[in-house]
């Protein structure tokens, strides 16, 4: 297993850094979030065996397990992102357990994260999500609400707003996935004066991490290309 998932971070590391070079961006400026969920610990390890250290994960509760058991054996200095549905009955296992929360849409949610944040940890890293897909059912909130979120996130002790965080239509053309890229680069531009420490930029999936990287993503979101296709027998 490590030779297969260390040989796909390389394959992932490497169309990163085309993608940099096809938009003269230098490689640094883009980080990889390895996309972890429903997949094993053992292929968590492989991935830190191969330098990775950012990991993201999408259901609560698989989550905390995965943090607790890993944290247990040694492994402290893995950077945990949060990126699925925020439910507000989770949202305390998610306040204890994360270090940036990227799927943060609504007051409710804000407020609840800020309560809930242990003292001991540290002001809790968040970005809000915006739904730049414009599909009904999608998560994130509309960019007309973002002064609102942005000015009472940023209002909270607990909480630093660190960036923007989107994800585009998975039947997206190329030029679709462009125009839903850009749209979140200029809003990060047009609020990061505001708020300078609205820096990150995390779009870019499997499907669409050159079109991502073109338009200016700082972070993107790696799965099915380092741990393969994710099986879904379960119900987090
Ligand atoms: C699952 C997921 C990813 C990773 O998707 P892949 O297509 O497997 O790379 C990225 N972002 C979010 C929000 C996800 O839920």
């Amino acid at each position: 297993m490590q030779n297969i998932i260390s040989e796909n971070l390389a394959q992932v590391h490497a169309q990163m850094k085309a993608a940099c070079d096809l938009c003269s961006r230098t490689p640094e400026s883009v980080h990889l979030l390895c996309v972890s969920k429903t997949k094993p610990i053992s292929m968590i390890k492989d991935a830190y065996a191969a330098g990775e250290r950012h990991f993201g994960e999408s259901y609560a509760l698989e989550a905390v397990d995965k943090i607790a058991a890993l944290k247990a054996e040694g492994f402290n200095d893995i950077v945990w992102h949060f990126i699925g549905p925020i439910q507000s009955n989770k949202t305390k296992h998610i306040a204890a357990h994360f270090d940036v929360v990227e799927s943060v849409d609504r007051l409710k949610i804000i407020e609840r994260l800020n309560d809930q944040r242990p003292d001991e940890c540290g002001p809790l890293k968040i970005m809000l999500q915006v739904n730049i897909s414009h599909e009904e059912q999608k998560q994130g909130c509309e960019e007309e609400e973002l002064p609102q979120l942005l000015a009472s996130a940023s209002s909270l002790p607990k909480l630093t707003v660190i960036g923007l965080m989107g994800v585009a239509r998975i039947d997206a053309s190329h030029e679709e996935l462009l125009a839903s890229f850009n749209r979140l680069r200029e809003l990060k531009e047009r609020y990061n004066t505001q708020y300078p420490e609205l820096q990150e930029l995390s779009m870019g999936m499997t499907h669409d991490l050159e079109e991502a990287i073109a338009a200016g993503s700082t972070e993107v979101r790696i799965g099915t290309a380092i741990f393969g296709e994710r099986e879904y027998h379960h119900k987090a």
